[in-house]
């Protein structure tokens, strides 16, 4: 589109998107009717229905220039996957024809051996299956139509994180529904959770991010001093918007937009360089696939600006890292939003009631939301500058705490004469909405309808994070239905319930500053776990309760959760074996060896100063503190290098897990503070790649 014309969003919104609109146009209206029961109510699609789906999809999408299709998943490597197939099929003639059958847009069969399995491999074969998952949108990108779909073995074990969240989202939607009949609800058929994830994000200059071996292999910077300046003015967050970064997130808007993605915010975030996009909240399967393709959206627009998009938790040490808030909240088919206090008493009731709920689920089940945000990228985010501790606790607000208070004390909730509640209060007052000056401690907090989780990494998927979010919530409400349906007294009933629950539960609520070293310790009173370390958090997927909850809902079975709890342990070990690599090669190859040209210049120096009699102190006493580095490096290195090969002794993935923790990653960071201590004496000229300042303060 040529640069002067104005582009229209509403026109262009989801072009890209077989969207309800699109169907609608080219679906017989029985198709289409069949198609939006599946959405609404989760339940299976006929196959001849899928064969009229397939050839208007194929239709529509060679109409906007696509030559293939993929099946398009999320494995375990917490990256999409896809394989791209044309839909050419030979004729007689040796001419070809466009196909797409019912059959390939339902189940594709990709080769599962080389994605992780987590010990799953040895019991099953090696192919696997995609099927389609039709309550999120198919889309055209780059010349193929992706299709969102869910990834198993061939024998049934699911091999991706999708599955498990859409499975979630049911068991949910059936104990909310149950509650609401509770509360005499005989509409609502279905509940939706919500999510609207906000994304943080690092932009840098491309020629600067080419020339860092460590940037280019493990996504954040393994060395470097920090710069003069960091973001103690706090003149970047919410700051104007340069050039450069706002013809990038234009650009990034719209492609978004095409894509159906609601991107709706836009600002500068905290650190120098970082920023953040926030869509309008979503179904939570839709929130999760659009993330995952915001983020590769993300990257691939930067390029186009010579920028590179870092999603990692923690590219440059000093600065605040990039998180992902979690926006939870649960709806109704008949548009209420349970967690929204309502206008009316009886409303009021039943978001107090969802409310305990979530409370007791994230008090009973934290270690499992803990464990959702665990990674090595995040280890480095969690407790550290702006970001919440790897404490678990839920912020409620002081409007909030006060109707809690008082329905603990048994003042809120009876039942008159004539069966109707009667509240303590009138109604309950409409609670802030989360602004940006409220407490940003903590990372679960109720902001007004919804609750935000705030742990999750930048780089990670939101979907493990929703599906555990979601079954404990869902166990949480079983256990309400169970106990009140053939309640006699349902007011009184409910009212105890409550009250116990909240007794039982409030040591979880911490309304306070989350980021002082006074909550650590009193968390530790009220014995609320604090597992700083990945492999602290990652070991309790398989705790009995843990696995008897996703057993109980069919979310996960035992043999999944196993193999998941490997596959990240796994995953941690080799990313911090990929850094320490990365962090010899680069002192090998390029700091060692700058060192020592330091060290030669000085002593050149030196020695033409002596030849003529000036004195050389000032070269002497740098040369002198030079050589000492230098050793220390090296030194760093070749421990280093034999923590690494001590990694080899270890059996076990829990314990090379630790391993890595304890004795490698340690051992990184004592090389990385020698070596920034020479950055800083270093020449510019001499430093072989670039800085914090070049990095953190070049986008213009
Ligand atoms: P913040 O102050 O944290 O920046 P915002 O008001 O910008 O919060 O909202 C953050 C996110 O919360 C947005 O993605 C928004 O769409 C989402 N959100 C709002 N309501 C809900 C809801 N009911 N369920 C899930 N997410 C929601
Ligand atoms: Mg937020």
């Amino acid at each position: 589109m040529p640069e002067t014309e104005i582009k229209n969003v509403p026109d262009y919104f989801g072009c890209n998107v077989f969207n309800e609109t699109i169907m609608k146009t080219r679906l017989p209206k029985n198709v289409y009717k069949a198609l939006v029961k599946t959405k609404q109510l989760g339940i299976a699609l006929d196959t001849d229905i899928a064969e009229v789906i397939a050839s208007a999809m194929k239709e529509w999408a060679i109409e906007k220039g696509a030559t293939h299709y993929t099946h398009w998943f999320h494995p375990m490597t917490g990256v999409t996957a896809e394989k791209h197939d044309s839909f050419i099929s030979p004729t007689p003639d040796g001419n070809v024809i466009m196909e797409f059958s019912g059959k390939e847009l339902i189940k594709g069969e990709p080769d599962a051996s080389s994605f992780p399995s987590g010990g799953l491999r040895a019991t099953f074969e090696a192919r696997g299956y995609t099927a389609w998952d039709p309550t999120s949108p198919a889309f055209v990108k780059d010349g193929s139509l992706y299709i969102p779909t869910v990834f198993c073995s061939y024998t049934g074990e699911i091999l991706d994180k999708k599955t498990p969240l859409l499975r979630s989202m049911d068991v949910l939607s059936e104990q909310a529904v149950r509650v609401l009949r509770l509360f005499g609800n005989t509409t609502t058929t279905r509940v939706t959770t919500t999510v609207g994830p906000e994304q943080e994000y690092f932009l840098i200059d491309k020629k600067l991010y080419d020339k860092r071996e460590d940037l280019v292999l493990t996504g954040r910077t393994l060395f470097g001093a920090k710069a003069p300046k960091g973001q103690e003015l706090e003149d970047h967050y919410f700051g104007n918007i340069n050039t450069r970064v706002s013809e990038y997130m234009k650009e990034l808007d719209e492609e978004l937009w095409k894509l159906g993605i609601y991107s709706k915010t836009k600002h500068n975030e905290a650190a120098p360089s970082q920023h953040e996009m926030a869509p309008i909240f979503t179904t939570s399967n839709v929130a999760s696939d659009q993330n995952a393709l915001t983020m590769e959206i993300m990257k691939k627009v930067a390029l186009k600006h010579n920028l590179v998009c870092l999603l990692h938790e923690k590219p440059f040490a000093g600065v605040t890292g990039s998180g992902k808030h979690d926006n939870w909240s649960m709806s109704t088919n008949d548009g209420q939003n349970l967690l929204d206090p309502g206008a009316n008493p009886k409303d009021n009731f039943q978001f107090l009631t969802f409310l305990v709920a979530v409370i007791k689920a994230v008090h009973e089940y934290s270690d499992l939301l803990r464990l959702s945000a665990a990674s090595a990228g995040n280890d480095h985010r969690l407790g550290a500058l702006e970001a919440p501790p790897a404490i678990i606790s839920i912020f409620l607000g002081d409007e909030l705490q006060t109707i809690i208070d008082a329905l603990e004390s048994g003042k809120m909730i009876s039942e008159n004469q004539d069966n109707e509640f009667v509240i303590g209060v009138e109604a309950l007052p409409n609670f802030p909405k989360d602004t940006t000056d409220r407490n940003r401690t903590s990372p679960f907090a109720f902001t007004g309808n919804k609750f935000e989780f705030r742990m999750l990494g930048s780089a990670d998927t939101i979907a493990c994070t929703n599906y555990i979010l979601n079954t404990i919530v869902a166990k949480e409400l079983k256990g309400f239905a169970d106990e009140l349906e053939n309640s006699k007294n349902f007011a009184s009933d409910l009212n105890k319930l409550l009250v116990k629950t909240i007794k039982e539960h409030k040591q979880i609520i911490f309304n306070g500053n989350g980021y002082g070293d006074e909550w650590v310790e009193e968390a530790e009173r009220r014995g609320l776990p604090n597992r700083v370390a990945a492999v602290d958090a990652i070991p309790h997927y398989t705790d009995e309760k843990n696995v008897a909850i996703f057993e109980e809902f069919k979310v996960l079975t035992r043999t999944e959760i196993t193999s998941r709890t490997e596959i990240l342990l796994e995953n941690y070990s080799k990313i911090i074996n990929i850094e320490a690599l990365t962090m010899v090669d680069m002192c090998r190859k390029q700091i060692i060896p700058a060192a020592f040209a330091f060290s030669k210049q000085l002593a050149d120096a030196m020695v033409s100063k002596h030849t003529v009699g000036v004195n050389y102190d000032a070269e002497k006493k740098i040369a002198d503190k030079v050589s000492a580095l230098t050793n220390g490096i090296l030194a760093e290195v070749e421990n280093l290098d034999e923590k690494l090969l001590g990694s080899k002794d270890v059996t076990g993935t829990e314990a090379t897990a630790r391993y890595y923790r304890d004795s490698v990653f340690s051992a990184m960071q004592s090389l990385r503070a020698v070596v920034d201590e020479l950055e800083t004496i270093t020449p510019s000229s001499i430093w072989p790649f670039p800085t914090y300042t070049d990095l953190l303060f070049s986008v213009r």
